[in-house]
């Protein structure tokens, strides 16, 4: 079962999590049919919403959002604050090789942005984006919790693919700290976080997040949260009703006026929603 563990290095005001998303990560290798580089560049962004959503309060959600000029083109993932997350990369069949040992995800995005979107409730939205600094995700959104939310992190994404293409290990954690942390402790685990092993060998290695985050840190944690993660997409008819609605009256016209069912699919969870011509036709009456 996939956990993500909050906590807490309490005399120093240091918030830590860290997750194992590695059954997540290969459901969505399974549904959205990825391969080894697209399927990398996913989970690493899954478990970044993961990590990233352990800040929320109850009703809200965050969403990742990478959009590059090389060809994986985007990937999204969306997690809210009962850990239930789902995700999508645009082009799913992206195979690049390796640099060195590692999946070259920062090639496969190229340049760009990574946007934050947050879903605080009451239809209130706060987005904020960064440029892309390697495109390898991880120093991407620390970069982004630094500049754009001004709280200096550091994070650890990775994801380790079998021979046959599964997903082996999938996880990270985030380190972030407060206002009152002291530079000193700050200097200490930059050096400890440079010589530390990456989460993917962590998680290879039989590690659980507690575990990890206590390799990563050498500091006792005091547990604030653990928390199961699930893939889960709330997509459904009426959304997909919905999301037609916003292609306006004369697209909808149109559709109606070849006659056939139309079929939509969720972006993040595949499945297929038929809307008949009748269904249409409603839609038309309601605008
Ligand atoms: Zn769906």
């Amino acid at each position: 079962m996939d956990q993500i563990v909050k906590g807490l290095i309490k005399d120093e005001n240091i918030i830590v999590a860290a997750a194992v998303c590695t059954e997540t990560v290969e459901y969505a290798r399974k549904i959205h049919d990825t391969w080894p580089t697209s399927t990398a560049a996913l989970g690493r962004v899954i478990t970044g919403a993961v990590l990233l959503a352990s800040n929320l309060k109850d009703g809200q959600k965050v969403m990742i959002q990478v959009k590059g000029n090389g060809p994986l083109q985007e990937v999204v993932a969306e997690c809210d604050w009962l850990y239930r997350v789902r995700g999508y990369v645009k082009k799913p069949h992206i195979y690049m090789g390796l640099k060195g040992e590692k999946i070259d995800v920062g090639r496969a995005i190229g340049k760009g942005f990574l946007n934050v979107i947050r879903d605080l409730g009451l239809r209130e939205y706060y987005q904020s984006s960064v440029s892309l600094q390697t495109g390898e995700i991880a120093t991407d959104l620390a970069y982004y919790l630094n500049i754009s939310e001004q709280i200096p992190s550091a994070v650890s994404l990775g994801v380790f693919i079998e021979t046959d293409n599964s997903v082996k290990a999938a996880g990270g954690f985030i380190i972030q700290t407060l206002p009152e942390t002291k530079p000193e402790i700050i200097d200490f685990l930059e050096r400890k976080l440079s010589e530390v092993q990456p989460a993917s060998t962590m998680i290879l290695s039989g590690m659980d997040p507690l575990e990890m985050l206590k390799e990563a840190v050498g500091l006792p944690i005091e547990v604030l949260q653990t928390s199961k993660i699930i893939y889960y997409c709330p997509c459904s008819k009426e959304r997909a009703l919905g999301a037609i609605i916003t292609l306006g009256r004369d697209e909808i016209q149109e559709m109606i006026s070849k006659g056939q069912t139309v079929d939509i699919e969720c972006y993040f969870c595949k499945k297929k929603y038929q809307i008949t011509v009748e269904e249409l036709k409603n839609l038309v009456k309601e605008l």
